[in-house]
């Protein structure tokens, strides 16, 4: 190929890269976040392309099906590998189950990709993680990334489906003042609030501490809520009680697990459970806030009691870890 050829299609493949997304990773939360981002961006420019990938074909075909009826006109394919998306395109967007997705899929095919193509490629391409994953193993990938020249922030969500399908999720961010600029038009179009956290690894740590908080409080609101109720209290008026009192929290006023409790709300318990964030995710966020506390000799006592009882609900009744985790209500009830 003569040089002159081969430098203007490297200037069609740049140019290409700009106005194009990729987004890896389109499970409950990763569909409706890559929907919203989508359909903005597809909004500000028609001229956008978007690139999507999934391990399970049908997850991709599922959400090509969605987008297409609803934008019958957007450019939008679907490939194989995450090295194909690394290379479709500037910004490339990951929401995976775990650590070892996480690892693999930048470890072995988005980094050897981008080591791969011409520099000035490289320096445009950011990488924004939204997995809640390990912190250590976080910032090892976000190094990898930068040592091979683009950038990355690892951006973990709190809002659940909900918010993911709302747009109104939070966005947790761990990177450089410019990474973290640089994401901020991205993120803005999947969510509500973007806090810079921090250098790599500080949204991860600061979503970890959260569901931390999070995972303890439901467990003793489900304790508070059942000795009331040996002691004769209405649960609507305890909870009534609660929330106008030092006791409560989200996990009482929100998502109190005992049905009737919330008169003028829905939680999850008034559907046995179903919806909101499941008991096995939970259970992967405390062993990420146990893992990280021990790594660093920080003291967890009530988080390793709140792992252990997650855990073990999920081993008795099997069928809680696809329930919401305020089901450790439910669960508990067994233990009377
Ligand atoms: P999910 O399991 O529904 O989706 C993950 C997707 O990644 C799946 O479609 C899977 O096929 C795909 N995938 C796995 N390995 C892949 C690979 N190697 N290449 C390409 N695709 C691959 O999970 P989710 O509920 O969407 O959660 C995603 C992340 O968000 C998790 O880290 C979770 O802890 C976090 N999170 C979830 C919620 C929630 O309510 N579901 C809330 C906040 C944060």
């Amino acid at each position: 190929m003569r040089p002159t050829v081969r430098w203007l299609q490297q200037l069609e493949h740049s140019a290409h890269r700009v106005k194009s997304t990729s987004f890896i990773g389109l499970g409950r939360m990763g569909s409706e976040m890559a929907y919203n981002l989508f359909s903005k961006q597809y909004t500000q420019s028609e001229e956008y392309r978007f690139v999507i990938c999934d391990a399970l074909p049908e997850s991709a075909n599922a959400f090509r099906h969605n987008f297409l009826t609803q934008f019958p006109g957007a450019n939008l394919k679907i490939v194989d590998t995450p090295a194909e998306a690394a290379l479709a395109s500037n910004a490339i967007v990951t929401m995976l189950p775990s650590s070892p997705h996480v690892k693999q899929v930048y470890s072995e095919s988005i980094i050897p990709t981008l080591s791969k193509l011409p520099p000035q490629d490289i320096t445009q391409t950011l990488c924004i993680d939204s997995t809640t994953l390990d912190v250590d193993i976080a910032r090892a990938v976000a190094n990898e990334v930068r040592n091979a020249g683009a950038q990355m922030v690892d951006a973990p969500v709190s809002g659940g489906v909900a918010g993911a399908k709302a747009g109104t999720l939070s966005f947790l961010v761990g990177g450089t003042e410019q990474s973290f600029n640089l994401s901020q038009p991205i993120l803005s179009l999947m969510g509500q609030r973007i806090i810079h956290c921090g250098p790599s690894g500080a949204g991860l740590g600061a979503k970890i501490c959260n569901n931390l908080v999070l995972g303890v409080q439901q467990i003793v609101v489900a304790e508070a809520m059942l000795l009331g109720q040996k002691l004769g209290l209405d649960p609507a008026v305890l909870a009534a009680v609660v929330n106008s009192s030092t006791g409560g929290c989200w996990a009482s006023s929100v998502n109190n697990p005992v049905p009737g409790s919330l008169p003028d709300k829905s939680p999850p318990c008034e559907r046995d459970y179903n919806g909101g964030f499941v008991t096995a995710l939970m259970l992967k966020d405390m062993g990420l806030a146990t893992d990280i506390a021990k790594k660093h000799s920080s003291p967890l006592p009530l988080g390793e009691a709140a792992e252990a009882l997650y855990a073990s609900s999920i081993r008795d009744q099997p069928e809680l870890a696809a329930r919401d985790f305020s089901s450790i209500y439910k669960y508990l009830r067994t233990k009377t």
